[in-house]
């Protein structure tokens, strides 16, 4: 059944990558809807038994769009559904900002419906109590709340100045909030207590919970990955470094041209998404080009040959939209190791002249691949250095510009462009085929970080 779901959404991400909000946001709104039906409504009109009812209503909605947040976070879930995770760790992030705005207004709804507003009332949201059953209940809350507070304030403020790291650990915190989220609810909530329908729709909460979680311990243990064995690994630039990988069994993964892995070793790992460079479809074989980035880049450097990784995927649908008969031109626009996801389709159609390469780099040494790519394209390949002067025919010395790609572009308002890179250098690239009024539908693009 899942190869059928799954088959089914390949079809649809290939079609239009917006498909991915444009499915989730009506389903996560559909299964918030219910609850203005089962949540009733005071029989009498005061201000804290709207408050109550609105504490209700937030909680229960801060609930379920918590169970989306770790539902969507989850790859070993998002997976079954979604070729394409980027688009959905897009509304991972959306939720994780506004969704939480009710999980958070949930206890000053409550406060003020339970008790006399004061400031010794405040407390109640802030300073645990455990001295019976209904305040230890509470305090469960209290403990969920604070972890949602804590990744909203730095998500919204420091995230920036946190780095990538230290904001992703921090952000676990809402994966731990969640079951103490769902504890609380029982022997307390009492719209719970007195309605069935509610408890259907709390059950229903906590079992999607279980079930993801099964999902998710399945994707910690590998359950859901393949393994490989590295059998090259060589530096190939001053700062990039090449990886072979050889199944080890019959069974492995079979990547299109663009489409990226997770690479993870051992259980208590990190993973990261790397681009397949090749795949060789008689072997199995994985070609990955990685540069040395941070922690996990200089972990991936120390691998040796015969060491074993876990592979998962493949994701992405970034290049499977070009035609395959050369009638369209396309332009690929790389950023220093951006280029991987575009080498395969460069290597395996040489000669489909409709196909142009800009490859940026800072410095010859710098630039991957850029000697196997410019025998298979010849002067279908524009090498850009913004540190080094041009040593050839087909080499720029600066940026990426619009003089320039007007210079080497035949007819750019009919081309198709695909972007790949670091954040500003996809950017940059956006504004400038802009200036050159190429229409949006004509870009695509892959940033190398989410
Ligand atoms: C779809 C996709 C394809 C990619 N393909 C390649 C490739 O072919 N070759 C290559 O060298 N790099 C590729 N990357 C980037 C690569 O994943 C990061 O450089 C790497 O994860 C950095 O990890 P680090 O710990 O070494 O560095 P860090 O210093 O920790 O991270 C550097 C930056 O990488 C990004 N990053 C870190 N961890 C992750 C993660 N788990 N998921 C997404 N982004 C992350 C963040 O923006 C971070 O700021 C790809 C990224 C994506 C999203």
């Amino acid at each position: 059944m899942f190869s059928y779901i799954s088959g089914m959404s390949l079809y649809l991400d290939n079609m239009n990558k917006n498909i991915a909000p444009r499915i989730l946001w009506p389903l996560i709104i559909a299964s918030c809807a219910p609850l203005l039906f089962i949540i009733k409504l005071p029989p009498k009109m005061t201000s804290s038994s709207i408050a109550l009812y609105l504490a209700s209503l937030t909680g229960y909605a801060g609930l379920m769009l918590l169970l989306w947040m770790y539902v969507l976070g989850a790859k070993s879930v998002t997976r079954l559904f979604f070729k394409d995770l980027a688009p959905v760790l897009g509304v991972h992030k959306d939720l994780g900002k506004y969704g939480s705005i009710a999980f958070l207004l949930h206890p000053v709804f409550a406060v003020y419906g339970f008790f006399t507003p004061s400031l010794k009332s405040l407390t109640y949201i802030f300073l645990p109590n455990t001295s019976s059953l209904i305040y230890r209940h509470i305090a469960l809350g209290q403990i969920a709340f604070y972890c949602i507070a804590v990744i909203w304030v730095t998500s919204i403020f420091f995230r920036k100045r946190l780095g990538f790291r230290a904001w992703k650990y921090i952000h676990y915190f809402a994966y731990f909030s969640l079951p103490f989220a769902i504890l609380h609810v029982p022997d307390l909530g009492p719209q719970f207590m007195a309605s069935r329908m509610v408890k259907l729709y709390f059950l229903a909460i906590a079992g999607s919970f279980v079930v993801a979680s099964l999902f998710r311990l399945s994707g910690w243990l590998n359950l859901d990955r393949k393994r490989y064995i590295i059998v090259n690994h060589s530096k190939i630039t001053d700062h990039d470094f090449m990886i072979v990988l050889q199944p080890t069994t019959d069974e492995w993964l079979a990547p299109e041209a663009g489409q990226y892995v997770y690479v993870k070793q051992g259980i208590i790992s990190e993973d990261h998404p790397f681009s397949v460079t090749y795949y060789d479809e008689e072997s199995g074989e994985l070609t990955i080009i990685y540069r040395y980035t941070g922690t996990f880049t200089r972990y991936l450097t120390g691998l040796a040959q015969g060491e074993e990784v876990s592979i998962m995927g493949p994701f992405g649908a970034f290049t499977q939209d070009i035609p395959e008969d050369g009638q369209q031109p396309v332009v690929y626009l790389a950023g220093g190791v951006g280029v991987t996801p575009f080498v395969q389709r460069l290597i395996d159609n040489r000669r489909d002249q409709s196909q142009l390469l800009f490859m940026a780099n800072r410095t010859h040494s710098t630039a991957p691949l850029v000697r196997t790519l410019k025998k298979a394209l010849g002067d279908r390949l524009v090498a850009i250095y913004s540190r080094d002067m041009p040593a050839g025919a087909g080499e720029e010395s600066g940026r990426i510009s619009e003089a320039l790609l007007r210079k080497y572009i035949a007819a750019p308002r009919s081309s198709v462009y695909y972007i790949c890179g670091s954040e500003p250098f996809v950017e940059e690239c956006k504004r400038i085929l802009g200036r050159m009024n190429i229409a949006p539908e004509r870009i695509r693009q892959e940033e190398f970080s989410w």
